[in-house]
């Protein structure tokens, strides 16, 4: 492990207490048996579940039709709180900090990111002006994306003349007409479907029209060993998988694992700029961590590696499809046309509710890309 001074800092900071970790067996079953059954805190689009002693996941649904919240977790220290991922959106994650403040009276003391993705950290100004002395956590490469795509992110989003604004117009515009984009009349149920979205949206680039991206500044690099208040948490950077630096949040003693969007279940995964060759070996590796409780970028807490053991072989068996038809000298269009997944998507129950025809055919299409360049070494 590389020790930076600010890593060397944030060790002297965070205290020291092993002898907590000497609980096991018995003590723990019976712990997890007296877990509440259902939410221990809950608001309109979030829901707050206890996982562990002491350890919560907050589970959203998605800011917008196109935007999701990534989950959040809360592990309590015994003076302070370790948070894990901000959300998309500021009001979203003041909106957690008072469920947060339904179970604890603690403040944050540390917001840490798993990767650089948007919908996992623009909620960190909310938790700084809840919490001014929080310090925001991230392995080194990952502060420096945010850092990096903030600088373009008003453009894409906010901007007068930003495709977000554009595309917001063009939905009033045929609810106004009544009629969407292929000229069909809106049922009663399409309208109010589409007034929804574009409330989503409108709510959104209020959100964004003042975000503050926050450069994370406690920085580790590969991993990171702390001692927090009593707890063990280990944070691993795993480097490219689903974003070209991917980090998980272990607690060894719960066997608690925050995967960040490794793993994804929303219900498909999200595989818009991944590395599909190193993922698998990431995959394959962690699902060797001994954890009872699995936490998703998106979608819900799971208790066993079934599910990424499917995602694992989903990307494995694309990989092994795209290269075959690499080799017989198929172009992108093609192998996009081509690549088809429907027998592996059949073995996971949870792609095959509520997942429409093109979102099936964009995860498919878009891993085709990432998979073409990557067995031809360009990706
Ligand atoms: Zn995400
Ligand atoms: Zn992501």
């Amino acid at each position: 492990m590389k020790q930076s001074s600010s890593l060397l800092a944030l060790l002297a900071i965070l205290s020291c207490s092993a002898c907590a970790t000497q609980h096991h067996g018995r003590l723990e079953r019976k712990a997890a048996s007296a877990l509440p059954a259902g939410p221990v805190a809950r608001d309109e689009t979030a829901r707050m579940e206890q996982v562990a002693d002491g350890v919560y996941v907050i589970v959203h649904d998605n800011a917008t039709d196109e935007w999701p919240h990534g989950n959040t977790g809360v592990i309590v220290g015994r003076e302070t709180l370790f948070v894990v991922d901000s959300t998309y959106l500021p009001s979203r994650a003041k909106a957690d900090i008072a469920l947060i403040r339904q179970v604890t009276n603690k403040p944050v003391r540390y917001l840490m990111t798993t990767h650089w993705h948007f919908d996992h950290n623009n909620g960190a100004s909310a938790y700084r002006d809840a919490f001014p002395n929080v310090e925001l956590v991230a392995e080194r490469n990952t502060a420096r994306w945010i850092d990096l795509n903030a600088t373009y992110w008003s453009k894409m989003s906010t901007a007068p003349q930003s495709t977000r604004r554009a595309a917001l117009t063009a939905l009033e515009t045929t609810l106004a007409a009544g009629v969407d984009e292929k000229g069909t009349a809106f049922s009663d149920t399409d309208r109010e479907a589409r007034a929804h979205v574009i409330a989503q949206r409108k709510a959104e680039l209020d959100d964004l029209a003042s975000l503050v991206v926050l450069t994370p500044t406690k920085l580790f690099d590969e991993r990171l060993d702390l001692d927090f208040e009593g707890r063990r948490i280990e944070l691993v950077n795993w480097g490219p998988a689903n974003s070209p630096d991917d980090s998980t949040i272990y607690l060894p003693k719960e066997r608690v694992l925050f995967l960040g969007d490794i793993l994804v279940q929303s219900p498909l995964p999200f595989v818009g700029a991944c590395w599909p060759i190193q993922w698998v070996d990431v995959l394959a590796k962690l699902e060797q961590i001994p954890a009872d409780v699995i936490v998703p970028g998106h979608g819900p807490v799971l208790h066993d590696f079934e599910y990424a053991r499917a995602f694992r072989e989903f990307l494995e068996t694309t990989l092994v499809r795209v290269e075959a038809l690499a080799r017989e000298g198929k172009t992108l269009d093609e192998v996009k046309a081509t690549l088809d997944l429907s027998d592996v998507r059949a073995r996971v129950p949870a792609w095959n509710v509520d997942v429409t025809a093109d979102d099936w055919t964009y995860t498919v299409t878009t891993l085709a890309e990432r998979a073409w360049r990557a067995v031809r070494g360009q990706g």
